[in-house]
């Protein structure tokens, strides 16, 4: 049981663990996955570096910083976050975890598929979220598009609800086991009239469906909120001054809550986390 578990390294889930942890609580920071910092080659707009730093250097240093100062961080994949009764239940790939509270400090990150049609089907068949969205596809003919351990979760929580299932990898290799079928083939395009119909491949073959979800990647902050039944603004998590959310004992903060996409903002935000959760948990 942690006081704080915190989703992602980067920039906001290090401060924000930081400011916990120098407060005496126990804290957990999972990451996993590429995060925006490692995509910066140089970083010259940032407080005390004369030369500048790269991204990766950066996102390292602060992984570093908070194994320091003895916070637990691993690496791995969260799959899913629970709120049960007043803690916080998260399932990574390898284990669950609970906390009297959780940030989620997982960058902005909403990945579409470069596909012919993903922008002109977007909610009209086109979803990002199993949970929210299953109950709309009662027996219908699903396909979860993504070929890493989330796409699976997905489908999971698809499967009581809808008629068939098909994992579709669009090309790649599929990055886990599965008992769902799994198409491999090339996506050429998705089509459909006022709602997604059907899928077209590259080898000229066609699959009929009535929904695709997406699940690309790791599953990011704001479908992490959308499950959670957290208030979001194109996708960016709504926090208050303290950076909390609409669910109490849950926080954000960094590019998850949009606004200003730099690390000066992210270490700012994650602090503010990090210090609301210690006043949240001594009123408790
Ligand atoms: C190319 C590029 C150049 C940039 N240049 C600059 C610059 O010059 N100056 C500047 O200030 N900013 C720059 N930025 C922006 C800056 O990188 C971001 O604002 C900052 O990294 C945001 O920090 P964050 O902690 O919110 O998110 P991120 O740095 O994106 O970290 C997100 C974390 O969440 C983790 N995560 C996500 N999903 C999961 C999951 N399901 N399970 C477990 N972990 C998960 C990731 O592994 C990562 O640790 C640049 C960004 C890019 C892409």
């Amino acid at each position: 049981m942690y006081d704080v578990i915190i989703i992602g390294a980067g920039p906001a889930g290090i401060s924000a663990g930081i400011y916990a942890k120098r407060a005496n609580l126990n804290v957990l920071i999972l990451y996993h996955g590429i995060s925006n910092l490692e995509k910066a080659t140089m970083i010259e707009n940032y407080y005390g570096f004369e030369n500048g730093i790269s991204g990766e250097d950066l996102y390292n240093a602060g992984i570093n910083q908070a194994k320091n100062l003895g916070i637990e961080v691993k690496n791995e994949e969260v799959l899913n976050i629970e709120k049960i009764n007043e803690n916080f239940e998260i399932t990574t790939t390898e284990n669950k975890y609970e906390g009297s509270t959780c940030v989620l400090a997982t960058g902005n990150k909403k990945l579409k598929p470069n596909i012919k049609g993903v922008d002109e089907f977007d909610g009209k068949g086109i979803s990002y979220c199993a949970i929210c969205d299953g109950f709309f596809y009662r027996k219908k003919n699903v396909v979860v598009i993504g070929n890493g351990k989330y796409a699976v979760s997905e489908a999971e929580d698809l499967k009581n609800i809808v008629n068939s299932i098909t994992i579709l990898t669009n090309g790649l290799e599929l990055l886990t086991e599965t008992t769902f079928e799994v198409n491999n083939k090339k996506i050429k395009e998705i089509k459909g009239d006022t709602r997604v119909r059907q899928i077209e491949f590259e080898d000229g073959t066609n699959l009929e469906i009535d929904g695709i979800f997406v699940a690309l990647g790791e599953a990011g902050g704001s479908d992490f909120a959308k499950k959670l039944g957290v208030l979001t603004q194109n996708d960016n998590i709504i926090v208050d001054k303290n950076m909390k959310t609409n669910i109490d004992g849950l926080y954000s903060c960094g590019n998850s809550t949009g606004g200003l996409l730099q690390v000066a903002k992210a270490v700012h935000e994650g602090a503010e986390a990090g210090l609301a959760i210690v006043s949240y948990l001594k009123n408790k």
